[in-house]
């Protein structure tokens, strides 16, 4: 099978799961590309080339120095056709579900987002994905002779580590870069200094802080463990922290080995955005809360007082 992996960097770094996507191609067997575009690609194709990208196809252009869903659905539109890939497979980040729907639209094509599992079956690839809310878990099947575009759930493959590659520079029609939006700057939100779907710990606070005064209660512990801070909707709603946060059906869905969930009731619109990390921990005054049900451990107690304990013990093991 020849698979093409889609390579997302942002600011010159590329993404972790871009590198998970690397890995679940060479678990599958087959003939892996992977396509990386930016201003620069020189060290990232390099990078890619040593990890296992297999034929890199770099295309650098200054107009790649920020993302651009039409820019990069044209170019890899003209990528698609020229290696005639049957599966391409990206990160499912927040621009790589933007920029995958639009791609498989645009070529034609079967489209399955967040996939969590990849396999072969009788040689045909099947991919599965949580349904409904991870209520049910989907197995679907490419169409004949269509090109299969699938975006990978972050945190579900390992990163590839090492593996041969070979780098080829891609020259593509001038006409895949006019486009009607210019992207001048991009600006990160105060806060959010780590990226909620690729941390591998997570600290997420719940109407159970009371106000906003207490967010940074909570940031503490985060900060003190190094992990990314997010948060339900209720306190998004509330205007406490930004939506940018906010963790579950409508907001995002997280996999990371940890996940501290403080004053956090458990809806199921939240479980449904953090209920595949590999570890829960949960902090609530109510011992019969459904967060409980899913936690593999518990602390029933006051928020306002495990929490500062805890980010005490944390901060000084950091010092040790
Ligand atoms: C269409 C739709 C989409 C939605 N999408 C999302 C989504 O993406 N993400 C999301 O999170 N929600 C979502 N919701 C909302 C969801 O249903 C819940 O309302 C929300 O998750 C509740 O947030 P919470 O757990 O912070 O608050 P609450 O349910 O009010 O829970 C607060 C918890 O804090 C505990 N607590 C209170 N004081 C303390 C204390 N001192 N110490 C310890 N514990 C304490 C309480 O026991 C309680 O369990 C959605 C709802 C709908 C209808």
């Amino acid at each position: 099978m020849r698979i093409l992996t889609v390579a997302l960097q942002k600011d010159g770094k590329l993404a972790s799961a871009s590198f998970e996507a690397i890995e679940a191609a060479r678990l599958l067997g087959g003939e892996i590309y992977t396509a990386v575009l930016a201003a620069e690609t020189g060290p990232l194709a390099e990078q890619l080339a040593r990890r296992g990208g297999g034929k890199v196809l770099a295309v650098s252009h200054p107009s790649l120095g920020f993302y651009n869903d039409e820019i990069y659905t044209r170019i890899l539109t003209e990528l698609v056709g020229k290696y005639q890939p049957e599966l391409v497979m990206g990160p499912a980040t927040f621009y790589g579900k933007a920029l995958f729907s639009r791609l498989a639209a645009c070529k034609g094509g079967c489209m399955a987002s967040d996939v969590t599992g990849l396999t072969l079956d009788n040689n045909k690839l099947v991919v599965t994905r949580p349904s409904y809310g991870g209520s049910v878990i989907t197995s679907l099947e490419a169409g004949n002779g269509q090109p299969f575009f699938v975006t990978l759930r972050p945190k579900i493959y390992p990163e590839a580590t090492e593996g041969a590659g070979e780098i080829i520079n891609e020259v593509v029609a001038p006409s895949c870069f006019q486009t009607g939006t210019t992207v001048k700057e991009t600006r990160v939100e105060s806060g959010g200094t780590l990226n909620l779907a690729e941390a591998d710990v997570i600290v997420s606070a719940g109407r159970g802080i009371k106000g906003p005064e207490n967010v940074k209660l909570v940031q503490d512990l985060a900060n003190a463990l190094g992990a990314a801070f997010g948060a339900s909707r209720a306190i998004v709603d509330a205007g406490w922290t930004q939506y940018s946060f906010q963790v579950g059906q409508t907001g995002k869905t997280v996999n990371p080995k940890l996940y501290v969930a403080v004053g956090i009731s458990g809806a199921i619109q939240h479980l449904v955005g953090m209920q595949t990390s590999k570890t829960i921990v949960a902090i609530n005054k109510d011992k019969d809360a459904p967060i409980f049900n899913i936690a593999n451990y518990g602390i029933v107690g006051d928020l306002f007082e495990v929490v500062p304990a805890l980010t005490k013990k944390f901060q000084a093991e950091l010092q040790k």
